[in-house]
């Protein structure tokens, strides 16, 4: 995918999800605002109920307060009498003697009479004494009555008083609106799931991107690497082809040779792609044999010394691991170590100086490939493990390679159950790590 489609492509995005957020606020919102208004219309209907329900008792109140009186003397300081101290506790004063069963007989008449069914509480205070005289709870459904319940609070009144208190009735007034959480919680959590998904996309996008761009740098890289091979070879047979030849063995030897080398290269440059593919597609089987790395070591290490030679360069082999015997496959193990000791010829520019070192750490076996070499970036060290990621190497043109070597240790290390590091400087050097679990 081009650049800018990709960039044109996430901004579609983006925009869209910001679409889809904002519309979820809207929405959120217009709920919000339909469930304050239906709040206050139940609010406004509570209240209303409230106040018939305290019109009735404070009727019903006085009625029992006109018979009170009127039993004894002239109702005439009937005038308010009935005080509402709270939505759902009444007092009424009566400056006369109280009778208690009188009392409750005519509350629960006249409350019966005007549909009152709540249960409640009263109590009579003497005044003078300071002290509540009596006190009853009545239900109205079955007409048992608890003269244990007597929490009735006392008022600051002259003479003799009564207060009824409604304890199953909690003003609406007073308690909270419900809390309405999942009407946003669950928009929330689903445009977050969208968002997540979102930026999941984007992120494989990219990815999928530099991998393409990769895969192309791979082609391009191979092409290049096999087309030397194969125009030497071309050349050289061109050359074999001349019936002259036949009179200069020596020279006849020589392309032979050549033809051969570069067959060989061929054949190990699709070989390392093929070996890739295979593991790619898990279709690799590694075999669990007993190998010695010392061993495996040593034959790595012939296997350069002409390569070395002829740059000047050197080995050393410092392996103090007394145990060295891994369980896994001989032929990937010595891929692994062959890539290894490869690169850290191939970038080291001068004459290359590799240290290989062995040393034993618990039930692990630690090998260091250890170079003077160009060294590699912080930033690149995280990616070099990467399929087909090379570094920019710069001036350093003529370093020619896939990309692969170092994908396929790390493959071959975790197949392994085990891993590879490396410890790097630009300049300096580069030592790579390769640790494997003893068999
Ligand atoms: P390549 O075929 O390019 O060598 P590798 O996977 O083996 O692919 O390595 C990936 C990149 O890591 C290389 O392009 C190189 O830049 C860097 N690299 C690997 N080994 C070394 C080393 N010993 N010293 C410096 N750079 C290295």
């Amino acid at each position: 995918m081009k650049r800018r489609g990709l960039g044109t492509l996430v901004l579609l995005a983006t925009l869209s999800v910001i679409g889809v957020v904002l519309t979820q606020m809207l929405w959120l919102d217009r709920a919000f605002r339909l469930q304050n208004d239906q709040l206050t219309l139940q609010r406004q209907q509570q209240v209303q109920l409230d106040k018939q329900f305290s019109d009735r008792v404070t009727i019903a109140l006085t009625d029992v307060t006109e018979q009170i009186l009127s039993i004894n003397k002239d109702p005439s300081d009937l005038f308010d009498a009935v005080v509402e101290e709270r939505p759902n506790y009444f007092a009424v004063t009566i400056n006369d003697t109280l009778h208690p069963y009188l009392l409750e007989a005519l509350l629960m008449k006249e409350f019966q009479r005007r549909g009152i069914q709540e249960d409640f509480e009263y109590g009579i205070y003497d005044c003078f004494t300071d002290s509540i005289v009596y006190g009853n709870y009545v239900g109205m459904d079955s007409v048992t009555t608890d003269s244990t319940h007597t929490d009735l609070q006392k008022l600051d009144k002259d003479g003799h008083y009564f207060g009824v208190y409604f304890p199953r009735r909690s003003s609406a007034l007073w308690s909270p609106a419900p809390a309405s959480r999942s009407t946003w919680i669950y928009p929330a959590i689903v445009t977050l799931i969208v968002f997540i998904f979102f930026a999941y996309s984007v992120w494989t996008i990219a990815r999928q991107k530099r991998l393409s761009e990769m895969k192309n740098d791979f082609i391009g890289n191979m092409t290049h690497e096999l087309k030397t091979p194969i125009s030497t070879i071309a050349l050289s047979s061109e050359v074999l082809g001349d019936p002259a030849i036949v009179h200069e063995p020596e020279r006849l030897r020589t392309y032979a040779g050549i033809i051969r080398s570069e067959n060989e290269r061929l054949r190990a440059q699709v070989e390392r792609v093929l070996q890739l593919t295979t593991l790619e597609d898990g279709n690799a089987r590694m075999k669990r044999d007993r190998v010695d790395m010392h061993t495996l070591i040593g034959e790595v290490s012939r296997s350069f010394d002409l390569v070395l030679k002829e740059r000047d360069g050197e080995l050393r082999s410092d392996l103090q691991a007394s145990d060295a015997v891994v369980s896994g496959d001989r032929v990937h193990l010595s891929n692994a170590l062959h890539n290894l000791v490869d690169n850290a010829v191939k970038y080291s520019p001068a004459a290359p100086t590799i240290e290989l070192g062995t040393k034993n750490d618990g039930r692990w076996l630690h090998i260091q490939v250890r170079d003077h070499g160009i060294g590699i970036g912080r930033q690149d060290q995280r990616h070099i493990f990467e399929r087909f990621y090379r570094v920019h190497t710069g001036n350093v043109h003529d370093v020619k390679g896939f990309g692969l070597g170092l994908h396929y240790v790390r493959q071959i290390a975790e197949a392994h159950g085990g891993r590879i590091t490396v410890h790097s400087e630009p300049g300096h050097g580069s030592t790579f790590i390769l640790e494997l679990p003893l068999a």
